[in-house]
């Protein structure tokens, strides 16, 4: 079968058949927060980077199915290699992992030689095999405070959740990367001051790799995963999210006495929505599509991300 006939079958047909071929593979499915509500439906762990890299270091299945884009499958790989690890769409790229390259990283390691390297799980298996230390918008400032504070550090590639570590751990000696996130780059101060006229007693949350200006207006900075928390335990407040708007799709649909409004409702990662049930249905039953990473950088890029989940 070719896709556009899984895409000409309904929802239900799918589920039926995502729930069978699921079954015969003996697959997990995980799902990151920014997915399509009808994806995060499926999901038997759905999460942020971090949650998910850990949950797939554990998972005993023979099969894990990651509806996310490359890098977090690739990680899944890389921290549980006898696994066959699927992607529904081997196009789920992350344009903010294409900002930096392994060559690019030696080169600045030769210019800073005493710095160490911290790298954002938003790059590629290269990247992380070059890299000291990977970290995750939740524990970036944890990563950083695990270095002496005279150390110089490296942080690639996402500027603004290198600003956030800086600004959070009072260090100067930290030189960022030039990369962003399209999604959360976008974002600007006047969005925080219309969410907030819009919804006066709402808490505004936004995410770490949204620009200085617009963290400074928030009144909460979190992961994905911190806001997932923060809506937990605050049930009947109003929340508007700066982040992608699939984070305020779970909220609604999981705490529907939580109002949670995206801060812009074009803040769609347009990547992680390549990612559809036709799709998983494909994967699941035709074993499409695989990951592997080769075992010299997967062995390099497992150490850094090993020293990640060890902090
Ligand atoms: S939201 Fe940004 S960082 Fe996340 S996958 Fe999309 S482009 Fe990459």
């Amino acid at each position: 079968m070719q896709l556009w006939d899984y895409a000409k079958l309904s929802d239900d047909e799918l589920l039926q058949r995502i729930e069978s071929a699921k079954r015969k593979l003996g697959a997990v499915i995980l799902v990151h927060n920014y997915q399509r509500g009808k994806i995060q439906k499926i999901a038997d762990f759905l999460g942020d980077s971090l949650e998910l890299a850990r949950k797939a270091k554990e998972i005993d299945a023979p099969v894990i199915l990651f509806c996310g884009v490359m890098f977090m499958a690739e990680m899944a790989k890389i921290i549980n290699p006898d696994k066959v690890v699927l992607i529904p769409d081997a196009q789920a790229g992350c344009p903010l992992a294409a900002h930096a390259s392994a060559g690019e990283i030696v080169k600045m390691r030769q210019k800073y030689p005493e710095y160490a390297v911290i790298t954002y799980v938003n790059s590629s298996a290269e990247v992380k095999a070059v890299s000291d230390i990977v970290c995750t918008s939740a524990n970036a400032v944890k990563v950083v405070e695990s270095f002496p504070k005279n150390k110089g550090i490296i942080f690639v590639p996402d500027k603004n959740l290198c600003h956030y570590a800086k600004a959070q751990t009072n260090r100067e000696n930290i030189v960022c990367w030039d990369g962003n996130c399209y999604v959360h780059d976008r974002f600007t101060s006047d969005d925080v001051k219309n969410a907030c006229k819009k919804h006066p007693d709402a808490t505004v949350i936004v995410h770490p790799e949204c620009p200085p200006e617009v963290q400074n207006r928030a009144d909460v900075i979190a992961s994905t995963g911190g806001m997932y928390r923060y809506a937990q335990s605050h049930r009947g407040e109003t929340i508007v999210l700066g982040t992608e708007i699939g984070m305020a799709e779970r909220i609604n649909s999981e705490f529907p006495d939580t109002p949670t409004f995206p801060m812009s409702k074009s803040a769609i990662c347009s990547n992680m929505k390549l990612i559809t049930l036709a799709k998983v249905a494909r994967a699941l039953e035709q074993d499409m599509y695989e990951v592997n990473v080769p075992q010299s950088v997967a062995e390099k890029a497992k150490i850094a991300i090993e020293r990640m989940l060890e902090l």
